[in-house]
């Protein structure tokens, strides 16, 4: 239970940061979830739903997880253009893009 409320104010405070350091805006007021799922991430309405089994990864990988679900605020498939719209969001996402598929089954 606390370790989804910890990572729930993580992820808050990360999409945040995100957003300040790239000058992203996003309408509306974004609410991020923790719920115990079959996928790792994705965003619904004005929220972002992120999987429990996530609080084990490291913070750079989390911002890769928030910037991926934003970005998909703006391009719905994995085009070049969404993963240009990623680097908008995350310049630095390669790297929590790569430890992530390390992890990953
Ligand atoms: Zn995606």
């Amino acid at each position: 239970m606390y370790r989804k409320q910890d990572l729930r104010q993580t992820l808050h405070r990360l999409m945040n940061e995100l957003l300040e350091e790239n000058g992203v805006e996003i309408y509306g007021d974004f609410k991020i979830e923790v719920a115990d799922m079959d996928t790792l991430a994705f965003i619904k309405g004005s929220k972002i739903y992120v999987n429990t089994k996530a609080s084990k990864y490291p913070l750079y990988v989390l911002k890769y997880i928030i910037a991926h679900e934003i970005a998909h605020l703006a391009v719905k498939g994995h085009t070049r253009k969404f993963w240009e719209t990623v680097k908008h969001v995350y310049p630095e996402y390669e790297k929590g893009k790569q430890e992530l598929l390390r992890r990953l089954p």
